[in-house]
């Protein structure tokens, strides 16, 4: 794949990069190694100082920022820079919050003194997705760098102009170069750079394929690697929620990132006593939004960030139809330039149908009728993902079930899925592992060594 800024609103090539070099590549591994020792050493209120000088630039150039993402990958301006500004506030947790996430912790044993300490592992190569083309890179660097690890950026080949840029960001913020740098390579050298010695450990955001592809490597090099993959979030209405905030909730959950989100609600599970009236004002509002150019601020949904993402999706729906799937509205792409994809809604969507099993990577929305709680959390709990999961119900008792029923890496009750650098992110089963944000998040790329002194 070539390594190129394309505009997915107009299919115009904005800029083409060549790929760094072997030998290219081999002086910023080696860089990376030469850094460690000395980036380990820096002190955690020096490491602190740089990271919120980072969140300054971000929040300083968020409107540039923004708009080099919306031209690379097609989200709505008005989400990019809030995206930039995200970015500033994981900077400033982790600046605030790693010493003492990180501080020795002492623990009673039959020693004089025994405690446990976090120590840095060492270069970490990051492979990053282009669908949260900052969020991504920083709320892994953001805790990698506090604990003292140096990271290679491994980003998207669609997304260049934002690796360069988030590299930029972290030099002009006064981290050695060492410590953080870009690598415009191809997937295809990944495994290569796993296979390195000088290589610590990985993490992926990205497709199941590819986590299959990192994992084994990392796995055959008997490295430490998280995976951060696919979802396919279940959306649960019961009949004593308030339904038109769910209702309002859901297509905002769907559509976010242009429904390219790993997080997005994809299977709307409702109680049938629920239903007509949910499914009527989801349709509604899903028609009334407005599709169009990403860099216009009153536009709700852009296009999709690639030729090949829409033409998955016309797949998935034409699949679904075709295994019994009912359109509700939508359903095709536009007519004319870029990526664009109608914002389309399937009823009755059959439990193993591809809208059913697979996760849709754009605007389209699964509805799905159940006749109890049970039966929505056995529904919600039938796919091979389990990343995030929304439930609305006002009634405590149900809440409680939804909790522990639903197998997900998180629960979210009357409210959106999202991202938050205080709370863990990361899925079971397909969805991956490994944790990012939070203290969790930061213990990941750790050696937690235990400290016995007799
Ligand atoms: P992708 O095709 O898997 O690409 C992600 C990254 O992995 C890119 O840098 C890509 O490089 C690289 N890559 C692809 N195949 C690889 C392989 N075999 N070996 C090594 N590296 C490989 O995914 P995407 O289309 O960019 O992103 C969408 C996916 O990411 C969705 O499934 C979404 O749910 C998931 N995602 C998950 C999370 C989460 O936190 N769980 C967050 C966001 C997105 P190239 O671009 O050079 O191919």
């Amino acid at each position: 794949m070539a390594i190129e800024s394309v505009n997915p609103a107009t299919g115009e090539s904005l800029r083409v990069f060549e790929p760094h070099s072997a030998e290219e590549v081999e002086r910023r591994v080696a860089l990376a190694a030469e850094e460690f020792p000395r980036w380990r050493a820096v002190s955690f209120p020096e490491r602190a100082a740089r990271l919120t000088r980072a969140a300054e630039l971000l929040e300083a150039h968020k409107q540039e920022l923004g708009r080099v993402m919306t031209l690379e990958m097609g989200k709505p301006v008005g989400a990019a820079v809030a995206e930039a500004e995200k970015c500033a506030w994981v900077c400033r947790y982790y600046a605030e919050h790693a010493a003492a996430f990180l501080a020795d912790e002492p623990v009673a044993t039959d020693a004089g003194r025994s405690f446990v300490r976090y120590e840095p592992l060492g270069p970490v190569l990051a492979v990053m997705p282009w669908n949260f083309p900052f969020w991504q890179v920083f709320r892994f660097a953001a805790p990698a760098l506090m604990a003292g690890n140096v990271g290679l950026l491994k980003h998207a080949s669609n997304v260049p102009q934002c690796a360069l840029g988030i590299e930029e960001i972290f030099r002009r913020a006064g981290f050695p170069e060492g410590a953080f740098q870009t690598l415009l390579i191809g997937a295809d050298r990944v495994q290569g750079l796993l296979e390195d010695p000088r290589i610590a450990a990985a993490t992926l955001t990205g497709s199941e394929g590819a986590g299959v592809s990192v994992g084994r490597a990392a796995g055959a090099a008997l490295k430490k690697v998280v995976l951060e993959l696919g979802g396919s979030d279940p959306f649960v209405v019961l009949p004593s929620a308030d339904i038109e905030a769910a209702a309002a909730t859901a297509v905002k959950a769907r559509t976010i990132n242009n429904g390219q989100s790993c997080i997005a609600a994809k299977r709307f599970i409702v109680h049938r006593d629920a239903a007509p009236e949910f499914e009527r004002r989801f349709v509604e509002k899903m028609v009334a939004l407005k599709v169009g150019d990403p860099l216009d601020p009153s536009v709700e949904v852009g296009p999709l960030a690639t030729p090949s993402i829409l033409s998955e999706v016309e797949d998935l729906v034409r699949r679904s139809l075709d295994a019994g799937a009912r359109l509700l509205v939508g359903g095709r792409r536009l007519d004319g330039p870029g990526n664009f994809y109608a914002p389309t809604v399937l009823g009755d969507v059959p439990p193993e149908s591809p809208a059913a099993q697979e996760e849709i990577f754009g605007p389209v929305a699964s509805l799905f009728r159940v006749g109890s709680v049970d039966e929505a959390i056995a529904l919600a709990n039938h796919s091979r993902f389990g990343l995030g999961s929304s439930a609305w119900t006002r009634d405590a008792g149900e809440v409680e079930r939804l909790i522990s029923g639903i197998q997900a890496g998180a629960v979210f009750i009357n409210g959106m899925v999202k991202s938050d650098p205080r709370l863990p992110f990361g899925g079971i089963k397909h969805s991956g592992f490994g944790r990012e944000l939070s203290i969790h998040g930061i213990r990941e790329f750790v050696n937690v060594k235990a400290v016995w002194v007799a």
